[in-house]
């Protein structure tokens, strides 16, 4: 079946026998996916995809592609890094055209890194498609800017565990709570208590506004606003799922005008001076 979506004229990379394209999926919505990636899609003879790819995505693999799936699944562990490393030497050694699809964007907190290198010291010719990262893209689909003027020069992109599932101890959590006044915590669910408590012991204020997007950019997406305090309890009664991303920061304010998917369907603004500037932008 063609696809529905053409890709427009141009000399498009050609993804060839032996290859790895390296590609991020971006957080879900299908149509946050790079024309690079519907690209890699439609080449592929084989997809090696992780959990947090959307099946809808999947849809634009080209009709005759295997779809390997190397996630988490029905509880049972995730296969090792190295052996899908070696998966993807084997497959391109064996001449396929292959397509590594993992959530977001590849080199940001999914090991992509680790995969690329792996393939460059073995001789595997590899090409690398930039993703959408859930960090930036789903809390936009929030309402959330990552950064804006009044708020933040800077914003720190920060894991929530580490490679054992322990929160990180490598981390200097009083340099980060006073290092920027945004922090966007990828994998933090599970020790979000944990969290909460080195940034109020560093410095941060209890009452700061933090907001969790959970399955952000999908039909299931949704959206817990709260404060540093009550993080944990607002978590625990809420039926709030991974993957999630939190928030922390006086962006999260900007929510109450710029719930955006909210305001399509009917709703009006909360609050049109979130951060109280005082003065409106007019336009005449
Ligand atoms: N490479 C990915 C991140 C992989 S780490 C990226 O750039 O987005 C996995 C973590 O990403 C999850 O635990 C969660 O914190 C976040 N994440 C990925 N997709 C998400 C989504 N749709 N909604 C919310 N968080 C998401």
């Amino acid at each position: 079946m063609e696809n529905s979506i053409p890709l427009p004229t141009r000399d498009w990379p050609k993804l060839e026998k032996g290859w790895v394209w390296l590609c991020g999926a971006g957080p879900g919505d299908p149509g946050l996916l790079t024309l690079h990636a519907l690209n890699g899609l439609k080449q592929a003879n084989v997809i090696v995809y992780d959990a947090l790819v959307q099946n809808q995505i999947l849809d634009w693999a080209n009709p005759n592609a295997k779809l390997i799936f190397a996630g988490k699944r029905g509880g049972k562990p995730s296969p090792k890094q190295r052996d899908i490393s070696l998966q993807l030497i084997e497959l391109a050694r064996d001449g396929k055209r292959v397509l590594r699809l993992k959530g977001g964007d590849p080199f940001v907190f999914g090991r992509g890194g680790e995969e690329a290198q792996t393939l460059v010291q073995n001789n595997i010719p590899i090409r690398i498609i930039p993703g959408i990262s859930a960090g930036i893209g789903g809390l936009a689909y929030a309402g959330i800017p990552v950064t804006h003027r009044d708020v933040n020069q800077s914003v720190t992109f920060v894991t929530g565990h580490d490679q054992n599932g322990e929160t990180p101890h490598s981390l200097n959590w009083p340099a980060i709570s006073q290092g920027s006044q945004v922090l966007v915590i990828y994998m933090g669910m599970k020790h979000a208590e944990k969290i909460a408590n080195e940034l109020m012991l560093a410095g941060r204020s209890p009452n700061e506004p933090v907001a969790i997007v959970s399955n952000a950019t999908t039909n299931t997406q949704t959206v817990l606003e709260t404060t540093l305090k009550m993080l944990n309890e607002d978590i625990t009664n809420s039926d709030l799922k991974p993957p999630a991303i939190i928030c922390v920061g006086r962006v999260v304010l900007m929510r109450q005008v710029l719930n955006w998917q909210d305001l399509m369907n009917g709703g009006l603004p909360k609050n049109i001076d979130p951060l109280n500037r005082d003065s409106l932008t007019e336009v005449s």
